[in-house]
């Protein structure tokens, strides 16, 4: 199987002919060994889709729980399946700590998503505090924090859906943390406790990547991990040069599957 990359471009680029020119440089850059996925901003999301919808993956950044209504500023499930979005990235750390998600108000978006074909893009990881805290107690809070996201899904017992889960240690991410990489050992090493734990209740198909100042330096090390199953990439993918190098670099340095 490829590894998946997933760009976040966030809240870029500022207008359409940038967020067009990214998408090319993707498409330029395709290989069988990684497949993209796309999450621009929700106005540039629609148009790039229209014209491009049959050359590269989309997903959103975001997306409430309700299907419609007085919600000023949301967007629905029904209305990213209209435009054909395939995946939604949920509780992003930048929408728990910033818009104060709660784990209660994403295990709901993640329900919704699943119940209706989008594939959830769910993140967790632990913020400085925790991480400072020691290996035992910070894993336990991924796990926990994980568990709570999924809680939905678990009690309503939907274990055969597609679900994606992104390790992003808070502190590891740039912009709104501090910038530094996690190390590749423990990406590895967390990612296989995730994996163990959605395996040991029951999830069927799923996927664990690693994010969080993910660059041209660094993303071999983590992609060519067997047990990463590719990456969440905020600013970097967003960066022409970054973005080409770092596809270049996985598309010469991970071994054919
Ligand atoms: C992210 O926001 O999901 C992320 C991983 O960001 P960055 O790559 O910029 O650290």
């Amino acid at each position: 199987m490829s590894k998946i990359f997933i760009s976040n471009w966030k809240m870029n680029p500022q207008s359409f002919s940038e967020a067009e020119s990214l998408l090319k440089l993707a498409l330029k850059f395709k290989t069988p060994k990684i497949k993209i996925v796309l999450c621009p901003p929700f106005v540039w999301l629609r148009d790039l889709i229209l014209k491009y919808k049959n050359k590269i993956e989309f997903g959103a950044q975001n997306m409430f729980f309700e299907e419609k209504g007085a919600f000023t500023g949301e967007i629905s499930y029904k209305m990213l399946k209209n435009i054909g979005v395939k995946y939604v990235i949920l509780g992003h750390s930048e929408r728990r700590n910033i818009f104060g998600e709660t784990n209660e108000m994403i295990s709901k978006k993640v329900f919704v998503a699943v119940s209706n074909n989008l594939v959830p893009i769910l993140c967790v990881g632990e913020n400085l505090n925790i991480r400072k805290k020691g290996k035992k107690i910070f894993e336990k809070f991924v796990l926990n924090q994980l568990e709570a996201s999924l809680s939905t899904l678990i009690h309503n017992k939907i274990f055969n859906k597609e679900i994606i889960i992104a390790y992003e240690p808070v502190w590891a991410i740039s912009g709104s943390g501090l910038g530094i990489a996690d190390t590749p050992e423990n990406a590895k090493s967390i990612t296989s406790l995730i994996k163990n734990f959605l395996f040991k209740n029951g999830f069927k198909k799923f996927l664990v990547l690693y994010g969080g100042s993910v660059n041209s330096s660094n993303v071999l090390n983590f992609f060519s991990q067997k047990e990463i199953d590719g990456g969440l990439v905020g600013s970097a993918s967003v960066n022409f040069d970054e973005f080409s190098k770092m596809i270049q670099i996985l598309n010469k340095g991970l071994k054919n599957k």
